[in-house]
């Protein structure tokens, strides 16, 4: 890390180093032999939920001088002008990328791109909606709307108790299997499932793929339960 350290400063780079793991061995003796020079770096992240104990959210930058952060990542767009700070308030938003980042995507892939991968949401879900009307299995609880349809199974027998059941655990079968993931809630205090569609690579393919399985795993479920 010394030789790094010494590289950097001749060539004017910064030295940032992933301490997740590591860091905070530096604590200790040994640690802090192991990772000599690693107090001349210029940043250090740390997880402070691994070897310090903490809760998993508990992660951390450390930047050696402050300003560097926002003098590298601060963006004053018309659009932000109502939010701005006072004096030496810090605000997340200007010590990372995740602002940039944003308005590189507009920059990168176009206002019209961003405007069909929403339209393709819209497009997906209604798909879903008329493919699962098709399967015949299933009641179309709340119609494609915002990218998102929910529906429930619809046991041949029309069994109330039966339908909820099976809805309930083919959340769960679902996950098991692995192929796709729909999330399941509760709508006029009965289970339904619920495919949220808004991943713009989302193909028609993957959406029969899908509801075949469900309805595969479903009519399974009902075997066994009935
Ligand atoms: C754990 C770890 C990460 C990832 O950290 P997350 O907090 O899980 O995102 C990165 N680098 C190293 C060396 C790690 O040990």
């Amino acid at each position: 890390m010394d030789e790094l350290a010494d590289f950097c400063q001749r060539e004017d780079l910064w030295l940032h180093v992933d301490g997740a793991y590591g860091a905070p061995a530096m604590l200790t003796e040994r640690g802090e032999r192991t990772l000599k020079g690693l107090q001349r770096v210029d940043s250090l992240a740390l997880d402070a939920h691994k070897w310090l104990f903490q809760p998993i959210e508990c992660g951390v930058v450390l930047v050696r001088e402050r300003r560097w952060l926002s003098e590298t990542f601060k963006e004053q767009p018309e659009y932000l002008k109502d939010v701005e700070q006072d004096g030496d308030e810090l605000n997340f938003m200007y010590q990372g990328v995740q602002l940039t980042r944003l308005w590189m995507s507009f920059k990168v892939f176009g206002l019209d791109a961003i405007s069909r991968a929403i339209e393709a949401g819209f497009d997906n879900a209604e798909l879903a909606e008329a493919l699962l009307r098709q399967a015949g299995c299933w009641e179309i609880v709340t119609p494609a709307q915002m990218a998102i349809v929910t529906f429930r199974y619809q046991p041949s027998g029309g069994d109330e108790e039966l339908a909820n059941r099976v809805t309930h655990d083919l959340v769960g079968r679902l996950l098991e299997d692995g192929f796709a993931f729909a999330s399941g809630t509760q709508l006029g205090g009965k289970p339904v499932m619920r495919m949220c569609c808004n991943n713009p690579r989302t193909t028609p393919q993957d959406l029969q793929t899908t509801i075949n399985l469900m309805s595969e795993l479903a009519a399974k479920l009902e075997l066994i339960y009935y």
